[in-house]
C-alpha cells in the first residue's frame, strides 16, 4: 500500500525550547521561574506553544526576577495533603514585575488581614511544591513598559 494518496496532516508544531515538565520542575528544582515573552509585547508566565493574544510561534523564553505585587489572595485553611503541616497559609495571586500573573503560596501570612492588595513580595526557592512567596522589603523596580 501507498499512502500518497493520504490527506496531509496538521502543520507540525514547533519544537519548543523546553519540555512543560521542565517547566514546572523549574521552580522546584532548579530554582529558577520562566517567563515568555511575545514580539506582540504580551509577557505570560504560563507555559505555552503560542501567543494567546496574537497567536506567534516564537516565544522568546526569559528569567523572571520573581517580584511582584499582590493582585489577590485568600486564606486557606483546609489545604491539600501536600501542605496539610502548613497552613494556615495565603495563596497568592501576583503580578509580577516583567508582566503575567503567577499564583503561589505564602506561609508568613496566616490570617485576612496579614496581607493586603497591592504589597510587594518576591520569590522563594523552596523545597515545598508551588511557587512560594514571601514579603519583600526592597522597593519596587522601574515600572512596565
Ligand atoms: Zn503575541
Amino acid at each position: 500500500m501507498s499512502d500518497a494518496s493520504a490527506p496531509p496532516g496538521p502543520p507540525a508544531e514547533p519544537s519548543a525550547a523546553h519540555s512543560i515538565r521542565e517547566f514546572e520542575h523549574g521552580y522546584e528544582e532548579e530554582q529558577r521561574l520562566r517567563g515568555f515573552r511575545s514580539a506582540c509585547g504580551f509577557v505570560t508566565a504560563t507555559w505555552g506553544l503560542r501567543c494567546p493574544r496574537c497567536g506567534r510561534r516564537d516565544l522568546t523564553e526569559f528569567a523572571l526576577s520573581g517580584k511582584g505585587t499582590v493582585a489577590a489572595y485568600t486564606v486557606q485553611n483546609v489545604p491539600s495533603d501536600e501542605f496539610v503541616n502548613d497552613a494556615p497559609y495565603a495563596y497568592v495571586l501576583v503580578d509580577l514585575d516583567e508582566g503575567g500573573r503567577l499564583s503561589g503560596w505564602m506561609p508568613s501570612v496566616r490570617a485576612v488581614g496579614d496581607l493586603s492588595i497591592g504589597d510587594r513580595v518576591r520569590w522563594v526557592p523552596s523545597y515545598k511544591p508551588g511557587v512560594q512567596f514571601e514579603r519583600d522589603p526592597t522597593p519596587a523596580s522601574a515600572p512596565k513598559a
